[in-house]
């Protein structure tokens, strides 16, 4: 069912620049300006074409915030009939910094970086349907695993993104006060998030009166 995601490339997941992507590419045969006509066979091929998706998905990840008065930290989109997903970075600096504060550490904000992409990883390991190739420009972030229920698929996502976060926590702070409290300030933001989805999607869930 997820063949598609057993050749995906973790490219990008040092996640330098202002976005990161997935991207299959196995699925650019010879577009690596080489003029070989062989695609991927030697290393510098696959260097040219590891370039030449940085670019491309970037460039989508980029497009994708045209237009947001305050972008998203993250999403899944489709970027030429490949899904791939965008962390935005300075967005999430912002957004954790509205949280947290200003002096907020660089290794928490470095965490909910990663924590984001896990995230969004749960949507894009949602999509049962990766075989086929995704209309451009679509924002993915209905998985078809939850067709007409958003809410559930947040509840996830956010459930897995504060695992994340509490590991985070617990390896990155080696005992420092401030950092396990910045962290935990993130986190009950977070599972507030969590709640108001997770409420949305059972209805039966402790402590949803608070969001009824
Ligand atoms: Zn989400």
């Amino acid at each position: 069912m997820l063949a598609l995601v057993t050749t995906t490339q973790g490219i990008g997941q040092s996640m330098q620049g202002s976005s990161s992507y997935y991207a299959n590419i196995n699925s650019y045969n010879d577009d690596d300006d080489d003029g070989d006509n062989n695609g991927g066979t030697n290393d510098n091929d696959l260097d040219d074409i590891r370039d030449d998706f940085w670019d491309l998905e970037a460039d989508c990840c980029r497009r994708h915030t045209f237009g947001y008065l305050n972008p998203p930290l993250g999403v899944v989109i489709c970027c030429e009939g490949t899904p791939i997903i965008c962390v935005y970075e300075e967005a999430i600096e912002k957004q954790v910094k509205k949280v947290v504060g200003n002096d907020t550490l660089d290794e928490v904000i470095q965490a909910v970086i990663e924590c984001v992409w896990e995230h969004e990883e749960v949507h894009y390991h949602n999509h049962v349907d990766w075989t086929n190739p995704c209309d451009d420009n679509d924002q993915l972030n209905s998985d078809p695993d939850y067709q007409d229920n958003h809410e559930c698929a947040e509840c996830e996502a956010y459930s897995v993104e504060i695992d994340c976060l509490e590991t985070k926590r617990d390896n990155v702070c080696d005992g420092n006060p401030t950092c396990i409290q910045q962290f935990n300030e993130y986190i009950q933001d977070q599972k507030n998030r969590l709640k108001f989805y997770c409420c949305l999607c059972f209805e039966d869930q402790p402590d949803c009166d608070l969001f009824s």
